[in-house]
This record gives C-alpha cells, structure tokens and sequence, in this order.
C-alpha cells in the first residue's frame, strides 16, 4: 500500500496494491477511444471490450484520481435531479424509463463487484435519506405513490423509526431504500481496470488528451506523446476535460464538495450510529455519512463553485458532525480531502451521440456512482447499435454552463436554497417551541 500520487483520502491509504499503467508513446489504432479513468470512462471501456471492441483508455493522471476515487461511496438509482420534476418535465412514462436505466446502472457495480470477486469491496446495504424538518402527515403515502410511478423499492420510515438507528433530534422522517449500498469506490476503479486490461483492452495513465480532429470517418485523439486514431471516441472527462473539446467542456460546472473520515472512536460511535447503511440529508446541500472500519464515520458534505480547498477544512467537517451527533465528544479528523463533480444546468448528465462517432458521458453531479454505469451502458449500447437508451437522455442536450458568471450564478443559487432549508427547519423548531410553553 503507497500513497504516492493519489491526493491523500482514506480510500487512498486503504487501497489496492496498484501498478501504474504506462503513458502513451506511440501513434495507435483502435475501435472505441475513451478520455477519463474515472467510473464513466472504465464501465464504457469494460462494457466495450468485453464485447470484444478494441478499447483504449487515456486517463490525464491516475484511474480513479477524479470524483470516481474519492466520493461518498453511495450507490443507488435516481439522478441528481429529483424524480418529481423530471416527472413534469418529461411526463411519467420518460421519467419512469430514465429511473429504470439508473437501476440497471446499480445492477452493473453490482454484479461487477461480485463477478471479479470481490465482495469485501460492498461495504453496507441499504441507504436512508432523512428529513431535517418534518413532512407532516401525507409523507408516506406521498413517497409510496411516487415509489409506484417510478417502479422502486424505497419505502416511507417514520421519525420513530428513523430515531431508534440515528440518536439525533435533528431528523424526522426518512426514505429507505432496500436496493442501495456503498462501497470503496477507489478499489472498484481499480478492479474495472484491470478487468479491462484481462478483456484486451488497453489503459495509458498520465496521458492527457490535448486534441481532438476528424479523420475520415473516424476521429484522431492527440496527446503529449503521440495518438490514437479510432472509429469511437468517448468523452468521459468529468468537469475537467480540457483543451481536448472547449465546446463539451464548458457545459460542465465544477462544484467541490468535502468528505471527511474520523479516527477509531469506538463504542461512542455504535450509540450514535446504529445502521449500516448509507446516510444523507435531503436539504440541497446536505450531509452524506457512513460507518466504516467497523468505527470510524465517514462524512461528506457542503458544496461550493470555489474549487480551492478551503486552510480549516477539517474545523469545518467536525462542526458539521458535531452539530448532528454533539454526544460525539472530541472527535479527531484523520483524513479530509475536497472533490469536483461536474454538473450540467439541468443537474442531469450528457449521455449520447454529438457528432457521427463522438460520444458524451459526463456531468454526472453528485450522483454518479450508479449513474455513470448507466451512461455508460446507454453510449456502449449506443455504439454496438441500439440508440434506444441513449436517447432517453436526448432532452438534456450538451448546453453551456456559463463559464465563470455560470458558476457565480449556481453559487447564489445554492445560497439561497441553503438559507431556505436553514429558515425551514429553523421555522419547525420555534414552532415546536412554541407548542411546548
Ligand atoms: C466528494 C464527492 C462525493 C461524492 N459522493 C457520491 C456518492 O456518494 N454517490 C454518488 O453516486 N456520487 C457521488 N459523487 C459523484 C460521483 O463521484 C461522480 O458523479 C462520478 O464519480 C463521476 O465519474 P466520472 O467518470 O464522470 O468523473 P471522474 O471520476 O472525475 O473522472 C474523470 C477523469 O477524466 C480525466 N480526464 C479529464 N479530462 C481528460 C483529458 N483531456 N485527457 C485524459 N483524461 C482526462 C480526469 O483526470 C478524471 O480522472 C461524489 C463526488 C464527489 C466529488
């Protein structure tokens, strides 16, 4: 185990003893081109080679060193945008088609993660999203009948309930869902590698991809070193893509967001903690957590458009724990590290065919886990000839974000939710002040 060239993170220092894969140094051929070796780019070039394409995948520094290596680990069905309102957007049937695409993208890490054999990467089931205000009356048969629209397994939790696992008074209600897990998510970005390599498949580290042109037709990726001519190429670059397709580029917005792993706190943790499972609140910028290591919390949270990693960040994710779980104590902050996910205006990804043979994945948010293996089936489908699945994504086209007045714009944004959540539950708990005097 090193941590040589991985940003420090838990995931990091518990990884895969990993070889580093070659930079590439030679004009090459290929089927399908990917540019990124984060979980969008490795579940298109597995699904690809093990059809039997000649993949090559270019990956600017190390697999998995993007959001795909240092996430919260959650993986469940749904998009960063909510259901609801691509209900209205898109009508029942679109949305319904959509979420079933999501699951199949749960099913794919799934039975990766069975098939290469390693179990120990699954870490827990199921996962709660709980309320910071409470829902009132009609919640549960709100999130039952939205469950039925959609076609999946997550069930109402009431407050009681949702307390007995969580010693906080913070929340009320919940969402569970049954069909979602968490996982080391750096290990299975390894894992996919090297099963991409097995299949014949051909991965260059520190190889970015600085030029893109079309040649007959197909197109030519040009990098440092030299190239790669293919029929296919995939973007799959994240908010960080690069000289290599301005135009794609700046339709993604870079928001950071913060994960923070405790040291060994024993017993105490047990008492506050008692689920398994995955985590988050449901307020817009929420809190995302799990045990791991048999004792140690692992928390996410916080999003901002300053992608600079703010001098007392660990100050800052100990208050958000101990503002949850005050009972905590000293709690003593052994990793913390910032993240960029990419996200499109409509908070959905580009997933599809923009030019004959040049293929989007990316812009996943803050929910790309499961969804990048969902993506990544649509454009391997895609590619294999069958557009039905990428296609669902049609409506969310590659529209620009707005370079930095966008990110100005998202973060006032972002503001004013946040302050909306705060007045929301600051308004329940005076009214509940009020009803108690
Ligand atoms: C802190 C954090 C917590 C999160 N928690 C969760 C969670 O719990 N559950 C969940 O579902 N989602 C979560 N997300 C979101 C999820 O991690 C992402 O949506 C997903 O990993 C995106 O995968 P990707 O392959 O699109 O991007 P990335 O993993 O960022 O990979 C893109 C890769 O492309 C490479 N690249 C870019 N341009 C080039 C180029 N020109 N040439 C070569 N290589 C290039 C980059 O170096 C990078 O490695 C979280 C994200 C963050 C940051």
């Amino acid at each position: 185990m090193t941590e040589s060239d991985y940003p420090a993170s838990w995931y990091a220092a518990t990884r895969d003893v990993d070889k580093p894969r070659a930079p590439l140094a030679a004009q090459e051929e290929a089927d399908v081109a990917v540019v990124g070796g984060g979980f969008a780019g490795l579940h298109t070039a597995r699904l690809l080679a093990r059809q039997g394409k000649r993949v090559m995948l270019l990956e600017r520094r190390r697999i998995g060193w993007g959001a795909s290596g240092r996430n919260g680990g959650f993986v469940g069905p749904g998009y960063a945008q909510r259901s609801g309102a691509l209900i209205d957007r898109l009508g029942l049937d679109h949305a319904r088609r959509l979420y079933a695409q999501s699951q199949r993208g749960v099913a794919i890490v799934r039975e990766a993660i069975a098939e290469l054999g390693r179990p120990d990467i699954l870490m827990g089931s199921g996962k709660l999203s709980v309320s910071r205000t409470d829902q009132g009356a009609g919640f549960a048969e709100r999130t039952r009948k939205l469950a039925e629209q959609l076609g999946a397994s997550f069930e109402p939790w009431e407050t009681s309930r949702v307390r007995a696992v969580l010693a906080t008074k913070r929340y009320h209600q919940a969402i569970h869902d049954p069909a979602s897990f968490h996982i080391h998510p750096l290990n299975l970005a390894l894992t996919l590698t090297d099963d991409i390599e097995r299949q014949g498949g051909r991965v260059h580290e520190n190889t970015e991809a600085i030029g893109l042109t079309r040649d007959g037709k197909g197109w030519r990726l040009r990098t440092p070193r030299g190239g790669v001519r293919a029929q296919h190429v995939v973007l799959a670059g994240n908010a960080d893509l690069g000289a290599v397709q301005p135009g794609v580029a700046r339709a993604v917005l870079p928001v950071a967001t913060y994960v923070a792993v405790t040291g060994k706190l024993g017993p105490r943790l047990g008492e506050a903690v008692r689920w398994t499972g995955a985590i988050s609140d449901t307020r817009r910028a929420g809190d995302y957590y799990r045990v791991v290591d048999g004792d140690r919390l692992l928390w996410g949270g916080r999003i901002t458009t300053d992608t600079s990693e703010p001098p007392r960040l660990r100050e800052m994710m100990r208050g958000d724990i101990l503002s949850v779980y005050p009972q905590l104590g000293e709690i003593e902050i052994a990793y913390a590290w910032p993240g960029i996910m990419g996200y499109a205006p409509h908070k959905m990804p580009q997933v599809g065919e923009t030019e004959p043979g040049l293929w989007v994945c990316s812009a996943f948010g803050g929910h790309g886990v499961a969804q990048t293996a969902a993506g990544a089936d649509a454009v391997a489908a895609g590619i294999l000839g069958d557009p039905s699945r990428w296609r669902l994504f049609a409506p969310f086209g590659t529209g620009w974000a707005g370079g930095p007045a966008g990110r100005a714009a998202t973060q006032l944004a972002y503001w004013g939710l946040q302050m909306r959540d705060w007045w929301d539950e600051k308004r329940q708990a005076q009214n509940a002040e009020t009803l108690r005097t």
